[in-house]
């Protein structure tokens, strides 16, 4: 997924933003193969079907990978390839939007927004729940709102309405690191629900600024490439047995694993779990407590069932998603840090991930 194709589609006399278009793959730019399978096309085919992108009185430039896919097959190299991307073009661009399968945009959003530092400019996701070749289809509405966010400016300060790496989708702008994906069969598919949305989309687009991180960046832009995915997650049911949690945690050379436990981050306390729990972080595993709730957060001594993983050292993940959680940890496990730097790095805030407790 490394190869790129580069189409210029509109040129209006007097753009009011340049805006650069990456297509990944995903169900909007889909259709139909033999079998009755749906499969990624390229983005010529989608193209024609979407005359509209033509009257946008934007410079738009679109990027096509080389080989669409659908999001399930996505990796950590092609947000390094995306992040290569918007780098090359930073300066060129107003703005950013992404396409992409929403089965993994909640990872890749909450990765982008990890591995760009110091963002003055959005960077906007969206895809859509039926193809672009449906007559019923959400791909339009989705794609070219999120052209408009990406090319919202503030009439006074001139700075990008929204620099942020967000996810558009049916009718609400959400932080990437904040969304879930939450339905498969409806075209509301994501929801942020320990964070507000930072715009919502109706007959004008109305921002919520006070969401928003408009904060000026302390530092140039950062583009980084340093990702470790000697990760996992761990989730919590009960019947989970020693084998399986052994297994898990005993992986060779893994660093860290998010732990989906159960309600305010509450885990049983038989003897057995603890332990195996206290030999992986004696073996230099970082565990971070993340609830299997989409709403709420990780208060960790609340019960007992959550105070015995604060004393071994478990990382509190207070109201982070898993999607950002697991990103997060391949991020900060990817700097050279010494582990009390590395468990600082998890819980901190970075990008507006999680709202401390
Ligand atoms: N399987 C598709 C994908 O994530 C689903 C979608 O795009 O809605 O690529």
């Amino acid at each position: 997924m490394n190869q790129l194709l580069d189409i210029n589609i509109a040129a209006p006399a007097a753009p009011e933003a340049s805006l650069l278009l990456i297509y990944t793959g995903g169900t909007i730019g889909m259709a139909y193969n033999r079998r009755g399978e749906m499969v990624p096309m390229e983005f010529s085919s989608m193209l024609r079907l979407m005359p509209e992108l033509h009257q946008f009185n934007v410079r738009l430039t679109v990027h096509s990978l080389a080989h669409p896919i659908d999001s399930s097959n996505i990796a950590p190299s092609d947000w390094l390839t995306l992040v290569g991307l918007i780098e090359q073009s930073y300066e060129a661009y107003d703005g950013f939007v992404i396409l992409h399968g929403t089965d993994t945009m909640a990872y890749s959003a909450s990765a982008m927004s990890f591995l760009l530092e110091n963002l003055t400019k959005p960077v906007i996701f969206t895809g859509a729940q039926l193809p672009v070749g449906k007559v019923r289809t959400d791909a339009r509405k989705n794609l070219l709102t999120a052209l408009e966010f990406a090319a919202a400016r503030d009439p006074h300060t001139g700075r990008a309405r929204v620099p942020e790496v967000c996810i558009f989708f049916h009718n609400v702008l959400l932080r990437g690191n904040r969304a879930k994906k939450v339905e498969s069969g409806h075209f509301n598919a994501f929801k942020s629900e320990n964070y507000p949305p930072l715009a919502r989309a109706g007959i004008d687009l109305e921002y919520n600024e006070g969401a928003i991180r408009t904060i000026v960046p302390p530092g140039p832009t950062l583009f980084h490439r340093q990702f470790d995915d000697r990760v996992s997650i761990l989730k919590m049911f009960p019947g989970i047995n020693e084998r399986v949690v052994r297994a898990s945690l005993e992986v060779p050379d893994l660093r860290g694993c998010v732990l989906e436990t159960y309600g305010s981050g509450n885990a049983p306390t038989a003897p057995w779990f603890t332990q195996a729990l206290r030999d992986a972080i004696d073996r230099g595993l970082h565990i971070m407590n993340v609830s299997q709730c989409d709403e709420g957060r990780v208060q960790q001594g609340r019960y007992e069932t959550s105070a015995h993983l604060r004393d071994l050292g478990v990382i509190g993940g207070d109201d982070i998603t898993t999607e950002a959680a697991i990103t997060k940890m391949m991020y900060v496990l990817g700097h050279p840090l010494t582990p009390a730097e590395t468990a600082a790095g998890l819980t901190r805030d970075l990008r507006g991930e999680i709202s401390l407790g």
